[in-house]
Protein backbone atom coordinates (compact mmCIF):
# COMPACT_ATOMS: atom_id res chain seq x y z
CA UNK A 1 0.00 0.00 0.00
CA UNK A 2 1.33 3.31 -0.69
CA UNK A 3 -0.38 6.92 0.07
CA UNK A 4 0.41 9.29 -2.33
CA UNK A 5 -0.21 13.34 -1.21
CA UNK A 6 -1.54 15.37 -3.63
CA UNK A 7 -2.94 18.08 -1.87
CA UNK A 8 -2.19 18.76 1.89
CA UNK A 9 -3.62 22.53 2.46
CA UNK A 10 -7.22 22.73 3.86
CA UNK A 11 -10.11 25.87 3.00
CA UNK A 12 -8.10 27.45 0.42
CA UNK A 13 -5.42 26.58 -2.02
CA UNK A 14 -2.07 29.19 -1.33
CA UNK A 15 1.00 29.51 -2.99
CA UNK A 16 4.77 30.82 -2.01
CA UNK A 17 5.44 34.44 -2.64
CA UNK A 18 8.44 35.93 -4.53
CA UNK A 19 10.22 37.00 -1.05
CA UNK A 20 8.83 33.58 1.15
CA UNK A 21 11.66 31.95 -1.90
CA UNK A 22 14.29 34.54 -1.13
CA UNK A 23 13.83 33.73 2.36
CA UNK A 24 14.71 30.62 2.04
CA UNK A 25 17.59 31.18 -0.53
CA UNK A 26 19.02 33.48 2.02
CA UNK A 27 18.92 31.12 5.22
CA UNK A 28 20.22 28.33 2.71
CA UNK A 29 23.46 30.45 1.81
CA UNK A 30 23.81 31.36 5.60
CA UNK A 31 23.96 27.97 6.70
CA UNK A 32 26.07 26.83 3.88
CA UNK A 33 28.92 29.28 5.41
CA UNK A 34 32.32 27.37 5.63
CA UNK A 35 30.92 24.04 4.11
CA UNK A 36 32.57 21.89 1.35
CA UNK A 37 30.16 21.82 -1.74
CA UNK A 38 32.42 21.35 -4.09
CA UNK A 39 30.88 18.60 -5.83
CA UNK A 40 27.15 17.30 -6.44
CA UNK A 41 26.65 15.05 -3.89
CA UNK A 42 27.78 17.13 -0.87
CA UNK A 43 25.47 19.48 -2.13
CA UNK A 44 22.39 17.33 -2.35
CA UNK A 45 23.67 15.74 1.82
CA UNK A 46 23.89 19.40 2.44
CA UNK A 47 20.66 19.97 1.81
CA UNK A 48 18.97 16.67 3.10
CA UNK A 49 21.03 16.82 6.60
CA UNK A 50 21.89 21.00 7.49
CA UNK A 51 18.81 22.24 6.36
CA UNK A 52 15.30 22.26 8.20
CA UNK A 53 13.01 21.52 6.01
CA UNK A 54 11.09 24.85 6.00
CA UNK A 55 14.20 26.29 4.24
CA UNK A 56 14.88 23.02 1.83
CA UNK A 57 11.12 22.48 0.84
CA UNK A 58 7.62 23.63 0.62
CA UNK A 59 4.32 22.03 2.46
CA UNK A 60 2.76 23.12 -0.90
CA UNK A 61 -0.61 24.56 -1.56
CA UNK A 62 -2.98 22.58 -2.83
CA UNK A 63 -6.44 21.83 -1.28
CA UNK A 64 -6.86 18.33 0.26
CA UNK A 65 -6.36 14.98 -2.50
CA UNK A 66 -4.83 11.74 -0.92
CA UNK A 67 -4.26 8.89 -3.55
CA UNK A 68 -4.15 5.05 -1.87
CA UNK A 69 -2.52 2.79 -4.33
CA UNK A 70 -3.14 -0.78 -3.67
CA UNK A 71 -0.59 -2.21 -6.21
CA UNK A 72 -3.57 -3.11 -8.15
CA UNK A 73 -5.35 -2.10 -11.58
CA UNK A 74 -7.67 0.54 -9.82
CA UNK A 75 -7.15 4.32 -8.73
CA UNK A 76 -8.43 5.93 -5.30
CA UNK A 77 -8.49 8.53 -4.14
CA UNK A 78 -9.62 10.63 -1.42
CA UNK A 79 -11.38 14.25 -1.69
CA UNK A 80 -11.27 16.51 -5.13
CA UNK A 81 -9.32 19.63 -3.83
CA UNK A 82 -7.16 21.26 -6.01
CA UNK A 83 -4.46 18.67 -5.75
CA UNK A 84 -6.59 16.63 -8.14
CA UNK A 85 -5.07 18.07 -10.89
CA UNK A 86 -1.81 16.87 -10.78
CA UNK A 87 -3.18 13.68 -9.76
CA UNK A 88 -5.26 13.23 -12.92
CA UNK A 89 -2.10 14.26 -15.08
CA UNK A 90 0.31 11.44 -13.09
CA UNK A 91 -2.48 8.53 -13.54
CA UNK A 92 -2.83 9.00 -17.44
CA UNK A 93 0.75 7.57 -18.46
CA UNK A 94 -0.10 5.18 -16.42
CA UNK A 95 -3.54 4.29 -17.70
CA UNK A 96 -2.10 4.54 -21.51
CA UNK A 97 0.28 2.21 -20.91
CA UNK A 98 -1.83 -0.60 -18.76
CA UNK A 99 -0.17 -0.19 -15.25
CA UNK A 100 -3.55 0.81 -14.68
CA UNK A 101 -7.12 0.66 -16.13
CA UNK A 102 -9.20 3.90 -16.42
CA UNK A 103 -11.32 3.17 -13.50
CA UNK A 104 -11.32 6.22 -10.90
CA UNK A 105 -12.68 5.04 -7.11
CA UNK A 106 -13.56 8.61 -5.75
CA UNK A 107 -14.14 9.00 -1.99
CA UNK A 108 -15.53 11.97 -0.91
CA UNK A 109 -15.55 13.52 2.46
CA UNK A 110 -18.14 16.58 1.89
CA UNK A 111 -18.99 18.82 -0.81
CA UNK A 112 -17.15 22.03 0.89
CA UNK A 113 -15.37 23.83 -1.86
CA UNK A 114 -12.30 23.10 -1.01
CA UNK A 115 -12.65 18.84 -1.26
CA UNK A 116 -14.38 19.28 -5.13
CA UNK A 117 -12.54 22.84 -6.96
CA UNK A 118 -10.08 20.14 -8.50
CA UNK A 119 -12.83 18.06 -10.21
CA UNK A 120 -13.17 20.69 -13.64
CA UNK A 121 -9.64 20.30 -14.03
CA UNK A 122 -9.09 16.67 -13.54
CA UNK A 123 -7.78 15.16 -17.24
CA UNK A 124 -9.25 11.55 -16.76
CA UNK A 125 -12.76 12.74 -16.80
CA UNK A 126 -11.97 14.20 -20.61
CA UNK A 127 -11.58 10.49 -21.91
CA UNK A 128 -14.35 8.62 -22.50
CA UNK A 129 -12.65 5.45 -21.94
CA UNK A 130 -12.03 6.10 -18.30
CA UNK A 131 -15.17 5.42 -15.89
CA UNK A 132 -15.49 7.35 -12.30
CA UNK A 133 -16.97 5.85 -9.48
CA UNK A 134 -17.86 8.48 -7.04
CA UNK A 135 -18.47 6.98 -3.25
CA UNK A 136 -19.80 9.42 -0.11
CA UNK A 137 -22.69 10.69 2.05
CA UNK A 138 -23.87 13.87 0.15
CA UNK A 139 -24.96 14.13 -3.06
CA UNK A 140 -21.91 14.36 -4.92
CA UNK A 141 -23.62 14.81 -8.26
CA UNK A 142 -25.61 18.09 -7.23
CA UNK A 143 -22.27 19.28 -6.03
CA UNK A 144 -19.93 18.99 -9.03
CA UNK A 145 -23.14 19.91 -11.24
CA UNK A 146 -23.57 23.55 -9.28
CA UNK A 147 -19.89 24.15 -9.75
CA UNK A 148 -19.47 23.88 -13.39
CA UNK A 149 -22.63 25.93 -14.18
CA UNK A 150 -23.02 29.43 -15.42
CA UNK A 151 -21.61 31.66 -14.18
CA UNK A 152 -19.28 29.98 -12.48
CA UNK A 153 -17.71 27.90 -14.73
CA UNK A 154 -17.62 27.65 -18.60
CA UNK A 155 -17.64 24.05 -19.09
CA UNK A 156 -20.83 22.05 -17.96
CA UNK A 157 -20.12 18.57 -15.88
CA UNK A 158 -22.05 16.97 -19.56
CA UNK A 159 -18.57 17.87 -21.59
CA UNK A 160 -16.61 15.71 -19.58
CA UNK A 161 -16.72 12.35 -21.17
CA UNK A 162 -16.22 9.44 -18.88
CA UNK A 163 -18.67 7.64 -17.06
CA UNK A 164 -19.84 8.81 -13.79
CA UNK A 165 -21.29 6.42 -11.37
CA UNK A 166 -22.87 8.03 -8.21
CA UNK A 167 -22.91 5.34 -4.81
CA UNK A 168 -24.40 7.48 -1.68
CA UNK A 169 -23.07 5.39 1.41
CA UNK A 170 -25.16 5.55 4.68
CA UNK A 171 -23.11 5.98 8.31
CA UNK A 172 -20.95 2.63 9.42
CA UNK A 173 -21.28 1.02 5.82
CA UNK A 174 -18.57 -1.03 4.71
CA UNK A 175 -17.82 -1.39 0.66
CA UNK A 176 -16.18 -4.02 -0.53
CA UNK A 177 -13.84 -4.64 -3.70
CA UNK A 178 -12.00 -7.85 -4.54
CA UNK A 179 -9.42 -7.26 -2.46
CA UNK A 180 -9.76 -4.44 -0.40
CA UNK A 181 -12.88 -2.74 1.37
CA UNK A 182 -13.47 0.52 3.04
CA UNK A 183 -15.75 2.00 5.47
CA UNK A 184 -17.30 4.89 6.11
CA UNK A 185 -17.91 6.99 9.30
CA UNK A 186 -19.85 10.07 9.83
CA UNK A 187 -18.08 13.15 11.18
CA UNK A 188 -18.81 16.18 13.26
CA UNK A 189 -18.43 19.42 10.53
CA UNK A 190 -21.19 21.88 9.23
CA UNK A 191 -23.14 20.21 7.27
CA UNK A 192 -21.43 16.75 8.01
CA UNK A 193 -18.36 14.99 6.80
CA UNK A 194 -17.38 11.34 6.12
CA UNK A 195 -14.03 9.56 7.15
CA UNK A 196 -12.70 6.10 5.33
CA UNK A 197 -10.93 3.15 6.65
CA UNK A 198 -9.54 1.57 3.48
CA UNK A 199 -8.68 -1.95 4.57
CA UNK A 200 -6.23 -4.16 1.98
CA UNK A 201 -4.70 -7.44 3.31
CA UNK A 202 -3.26 -6.95 6.58
CA UNK A 203 -3.14 -2.94 6.44
CA UNK A 204 -4.95 0.07 7.32
CA UNK A 205 -5.28 3.55 6.74
CA UNK A 206 -7.75 5.82 7.51
CA UNK A 207 -8.55 9.51 6.09
CA UNK A 208 -10.30 11.93 8.28
CA UNK A 209 -10.36 15.44 7.47
CA UNK A 210 -12.72 18.04 8.39
CA UNK A 211 -14.23 17.02 12.01
CA UNK A 212 -14.12 18.70 14.59
CA UNK A 213 -13.51 16.56 17.76
CA UNK A 214 -14.76 18.23 21.62
CA UNK A 215 -13.94 17.33 24.66
CA UNK A 216 -17.49 17.59 25.57
CA UNK A 217 -18.99 14.57 23.43
CA UNK A 218 -17.13 11.99 24.58
CA UNK A 219 -19.44 9.52 23.29
CA UNK A 220 -18.51 10.81 19.43
CA UNK A 221 -14.87 10.79 20.27
CA UNK A 222 -15.09 6.85 21.48
CA UNK A 223 -17.19 6.22 18.49
CA UNK A 224 -14.47 7.27 16.39
CA UNK A 225 -11.61 5.92 18.11
CA UNK A 226 -13.27 2.88 17.56
CA UNK A 227 -13.02 3.83 13.68
CA UNK A 228 -9.58 4.58 13.73
CA UNK A 229 -8.42 1.21 15.80
CA UNK A 230 -5.01 -0.39 15.44
CA UNK A 231 -4.92 1.24 11.74
CA UNK A 232 -1.52 1.79 10.34
CA UNK A 233 -1.93 5.13 8.95
CA UNK A 234 -4.35 7.92 10.10
CA UNK A 235 -4.43 11.10 7.98
CA UNK A 236 -5.74 13.85 10.41
CA UNK A 237 -7.48 17.16 10.34
CA UNK A 238 -5.08 19.28 12.68
CA UNK A 239 -6.05 22.38 11.33
CA UNK A 240 -5.59 23.92 14.57
CA UNK A 241 -3.70 24.31 17.68
CA UNK A 242 -5.47 23.75 21.31
CA UNK A 243 -4.90 27.24 22.23
CA UNK A 244 -7.38 28.40 18.76
CA UNK A 245 -9.67 25.38 18.96
CA UNK A 246 -10.70 26.25 22.18
CA UNK A 247 -11.15 29.51 21.63
CA UNK A 248 -11.82 31.94 18.77
CA UNK A 249 -11.65 28.71 16.56
CA UNK A 250 -14.35 26.94 18.26
CA UNK A 251 -17.13 25.66 16.32
CA UNK A 252 -15.32 26.39 13.07
CA UNK A 253 -15.17 22.21 12.22
CA UNK A 254 -11.70 21.32 12.56
CA UNK A 255 -9.60 19.29 15.04
CA UNK A 256 -6.36 20.04 16.85
CA UNK A 257 -2.96 18.47 16.99
CA UNK A 258 -3.30 17.73 20.35
CA UNK A 259 -6.64 15.75 20.38
CA UNK A 260 -5.05 14.11 17.38
CA UNK A 261 -2.47 12.63 19.41
CA UNK A 262 -4.56 12.06 22.17
CA UNK A 263 -7.13 9.93 20.24
CA UNK A 264 -4.50 8.15 18.09
CA UNK A 265 -2.84 6.77 21.23
CA UNK A 266 -6.19 5.49 22.50
CA UNK A 267 -6.55 4.18 19.50
CA UNK A 268 -3.11 2.60 19.20
CA UNK A 269 -2.38 3.81 15.82
CA UNK A 270 1.16 3.65 14.31
CA UNK A 271 1.46 6.43 12.72
CA UNK A 272 -0.73 9.94 12.28
CA UNK A 273 -0.08 12.09 9.54
CA UNK A 274 -0.84 16.19 10.08
CA UNK A 275 -3.31 17.54 7.36
CA UNK A 276 -5.60 20.30 6.14
CA UNK A 277 -2.83 23.02 7.19
CA UNK A 278 -4.44 26.39 7.78
CA UNK A 279 -3.80 28.32 4.79
CA UNK A 280 -2.04 31.98 6.74
CA UNK A 281 0.93 29.19 8.60
CA UNK A 282 3.72 29.60 6.80
CA UNK A 283 6.57 26.44 6.25
CA UNK A 284 8.30 27.52 9.08
CA UNK A 285 5.19 27.70 11.28
CA UNK A 286 3.92 24.32 10.31
CA UNK A 287 7.63 22.73 10.64
CA UNK A 288 7.63 24.36 14.65
CA UNK A 289 3.72 22.75 14.75
CA UNK A 290 4.98 19.07 13.89
CA UNK A 291 7.86 19.94 16.39
CA UNK A 292 5.81 20.66 19.45
CA UNK A 293 3.17 17.67 18.51
CA UNK A 294 6.27 15.05 18.31
CA UNK A 295 7.22 16.84 21.72
CA UNK A 296 3.31 16.30 23.03
CA UNK A 297 3.00 12.54 21.61
CA UNK A 298 6.46 11.88 24.05
CA UNK A 299 4.88 13.55 26.88
CA UNK A 300 1.50 11.76 26.86
CA UNK A 301 2.65 8.67 25.59
CA UNK A 302 0.92 6.39 27.21
CA UNK A 303 3.10 2.94 26.83
CA UNK A 304 6.34 2.20 25.54
CA UNK A 305 5.58 2.41 21.90
CA UNK A 306 6.09 5.29 20.23
CA UNK A 307 3.48 7.01 17.81
CA UNK A 308 5.07 8.26 14.95
CA UNK A 309 4.17 11.98 13.69
CA UNK A 310 3.99 12.68 10.20
CA UNK A 311 3.38 16.11 8.97
CA UNK A 312 1.93 15.83 5.16
CA UNK A 313 3.23 17.77 2.60
CA UNK A 314 2.22 17.91 -1.30
CA UNK A 315 4.18 15.33 -2.88
CA UNK A 316 4.88 13.29 -0.20
CA UNK A 317 4.64 9.60 -0.44
CA UNK A 318 4.35 6.95 2.42
CA UNK A 319 4.33 3.06 1.97
CA UNK A 320 2.14 1.75 4.26
ZN1 LIG B 1 -11.66 21.44 4.17
ZN1 LIG C 1 -15.23 21.53 5.36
Amino acid sequence: MLVRFWGTRGSLPVAMRADAVRGKIAKALKASRGKDLSDDTKIDSFIESDLDFSVSGTFGGASSCVEIDLGNDEFIVCDMGSGLREFGLSSLPKVATGSKSGRYNIFLSHPHWDHIMGFPFFAPAFVPTNSLHFYGGHDIEAALRRQQEDPSFPVPLEWMGASREFTLMTEGETAGFPDWSVTMKKQPHHGDSFGYRFEHRDKVVVYTTDAEHKLEDMEGMDAHIEFMRDADVVIFDTMYSMADAISVKQDWGHSSNTVAVDMCHQANVKQLVMFHHEPVHSDAMIVQTHRETMRYEELVRPGEAALTVSCAYDGMEITV
